[in-house]
């Protein structure tokens, strides 16, 4: 698999890319292209043309979640004639706001999604190439990783308050192991890993990269270090909803890797 950062809070020096606080990956498995996310606004498609790559290949367009700094490309996709194939969590395309109000769901509905993508919408693991695995809702949660609620989705015409039901990733079963790639982790990233061991009947974790939600030095962030430990996680890419606070206590025992736009990752 070959993984190239589109979109990421942060470019690396002289690689001369747009950065924007949100998430785009470009994945090739074999001859299948995967787009991972599509970042708040048109950023991954200027990236992506300057990075010589033609999206115009890719055969799925896979949702982390519906937050706008993951759905906010949706827009500049619309294709006259070809549809995209979308994969998302049948919740992704909830009316959501902050607490100010502000809109932090996917400017499209998913009405409007239907009309301009082909979408597949998917509660349950879903295989999108030979190699990789949508995992769907992340079901079994692990003691210390507690749901929390961002503003509030709008169910029917009725406020709830939003607790991230469709924040999914997607694993990559490689010959060594497993690599799971993550939006935000409203789930949990350690949920999530557990979910990807459960859904591929392997236990090695080769990496992980994306957002992990991981703020507070607190006891959370203890444990998930612990969790990584245990697990034997060989390489780290913690970004986008990460802070540099958590990075260094992370750094402290585990291989973590920077990530900005630009980086690529291969892996067998
Ligand atoms: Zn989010
Ligand atoms: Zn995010």
């Amino acid at each position: 698999m070959k993984l190239k950062v589109l979109v990421d809070n942060n470019t690396f020096i002289d690689m001369y890319y747009l950065a924007e606080p949100a998430v785009s990956y470009y994945i090739e498995d074999n001859d299948d292209a995967i787009l991972f996310d599509t970042g708040y606004s048109d950023v991954f498609l200027r990236n992506a043309e300057k990075m010589g790559i033609d999206l115009n290949k890719v055969s799925h367009i896979v949702l982390s979640h519906g937050h706008n700094d993951h759905s906010g490309g949706l827009p500049y996709l619309k294709r006259e004639g070809k549809k995209f194939k979308l994969v998302a969590h049948p919740s992704a395309f909830v009316k959501r706001e902050d607490d100010t109000g502000l809109s932090i769901g996917s400017p499209l509905n998913e009405e409007a999604i239907r009309k301009c993508f082909d979408l597949s919408a998917q509660e349950d693991p879903y295989r999108i190439s030979e190699h990789l695995l949508f995992l769907g809702q992340i079901r079994k949660k692990l003691p210390f990783e507690k749901s929390y609620a961002i503003g509030k989705k709008y169910v029917e015409g009725t406020a709830l308050e939003d607790r991230i039901e469709d924040d999914s990733a997607l694993v990559y079963k490689g010959k060594d192991g497993l690599f799971i790639i993550t939006g935000c982790s409203h789930a949990g990233i350690c949920s999530i890993i557990e979910q990807a061991k459960e859904v591929c009947g392997e236990n090695k974790i080769l990496g992980v990269i994306g957002g992990f939600h991981l703020f507070d030095v607190d006891e959370r962030l203890h444990k998930t270090i612990d969790y990584f430990e245990e697990n034997g996680i060989r390489s780290l890419y913690p970004c986008h909803c990460v802070s540099l606070a958590a990075k260094i206590e992370m750094g402290k025992r585990l291989p973590i890797h920077e990530v900005g736009v630009g980086l690529e990752l291969e892996i067998e």
